[in-house]
């Protein structure tokens, strides 16, 4: 696997204060499916249910971030959609930081019966994480769910919600054929596609040993078939490089955290689901924001905790800070 060297230098020293962040949301650890390079594999026991945050606990946080700048919210896992909280949740947000940008992520096999309540509790933006469009391959690489009904619900959720898009995690031999299929679909729904460069976090490392394809190599596979020209990043702090079909004017994403790392921009913050606040994928532990909420902190001890984790912020990315503990995406929330 090749890898290049952090192209702006290193970020393991804290950053300083970003004038707006983006936080992701875990919901939760657990799914109902298990892609190959995620689960099974979670190396952290889960949180247990009892700790979870619940839609009060976040309606107490949501206007501490508010007032520190976090404009973008994302809720993922783990499967979101399996807490069957997970629109009270997005309503508690929404009513603390009416402003605010709030996204999902989910694997769709929930998807159709949870969109309406999703929406009408604020949710603006979504996206559906397939990384086949084969029925018979499905099982293998995501789970035991009905690729007709998520792709019928990706559909629908493109009349429901701002913005829909597609994460695809494109892996040598596996599903990597299906590259263009992706972009005709994309086409098709008006939904971008996102390719994904496999991270290696620990978890599974032999598989992804096997399958990496770099995210430079994805593109080079495009751009044998279709004429294709590099656009840039929509925003600076957006992981996802845009490039654009030119016969079709469709734009899809790259997104390659190894060999094009982007930790220089980042503007992420994580919440685990029993509270543990972490300026970094990377970055294990974090500061106890869930224990001194149920311990009956107050607004301004909650506050000073969340800027102990604020002024903390720095990458714990391999490449800037050799040494790794093992860690599945589903365990800190993709
Ligand atoms: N279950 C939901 C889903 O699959 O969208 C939300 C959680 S999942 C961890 C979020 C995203 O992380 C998915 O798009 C998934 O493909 C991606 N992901 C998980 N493990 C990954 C890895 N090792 N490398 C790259 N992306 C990964
Ligand atoms: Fe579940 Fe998402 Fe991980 Fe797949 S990537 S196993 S759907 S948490």
């Amino acid at each position: 696997m090749s890898r290049l060297p952090v192209a702006d230098g290193p970020f393991f020293a804290p950053r300083g204060r970003l004038a707006a962040y983006s936080l992701r949301v875990s919901l939760l650890q657990q799914c109902n499916f298990s892609c190959p390079y995620c689960l099974p594999g979670a190396v952290a026991p889960y949180t247990p249910k009892a700790d979870w945050l619940r839609a009060d606990d976040y309606a107490r946080l949501a206007p501490l971030f508010a007032a520190r700048g976090i404009t973008k919210v994302r809720f993922t896992g783990g499967e979101p959609l399996l807490r069957d909280d997970c629109a009270g949740v997005v309503a508690a947000f929404h009513a603390a930081m009416p402003g605010a940008d709030l996204a999902l992520t989910t694997n769709g096999s929930r998807l159709a019966g949870a969109m309406g309540a999703l929406r009408a509790a604020g949710l603006r933006r979504l996206t559906v994480h397939l990384d086949t469009l084969r029925a018979d391959r499905y099982p293998q690489l995501m789970g035991p769910g009905d690729l007709g009904a998520v792709l019928a619900a990706l559909g629908d959720a493109r009349g429901t919600f701002d913005e829909v898009k597609l994460n695809t995690v494109v892996q040598r031999g596996v599903n990597d054929d299906e590259v263009l299929d992706f972009l005709d679909l994309s086409a098709r729904l008006g939904v971008q596609v996102r390719f994904i460069e496999l991270m290696n976090t620990g978890s599974a490392d032999g598989y992804v040993h096997d399958v990496f394809k770099a995210g430079a190599e994805i593109v080079r596979d495009v751009s044998r078939q279709r004429r294709v020209e590099p656009i840039g990043r929509a925003e600076m702090s957006d992981p996802a490089t845009l490039f654009r079909v030119v016969d079709t004017g469709v734009v899809f994403g790259l997104i390659a955290s190894d060999t094009q790392p982007f930790c220089a921009a980042c503007d992420r913050l994580r919440l685990t689901a029993d509270g543990r606040l972490r300026g970094c994928l990377y970055q294990a532990g974090g500061v106890p924001l869930g224990s001194l909420l149920r311990s009956g902190a107050d607004d301004a001890q909650l506050a000073a905790l969340i800027d102990v984790g604020l002024d903390d912020k720095r990458s714990y990315h391999p490449l800037s800070a050799p040494g790794r503990v093992p860690f599945s995406m589903a365990d800190v929330g993709g």
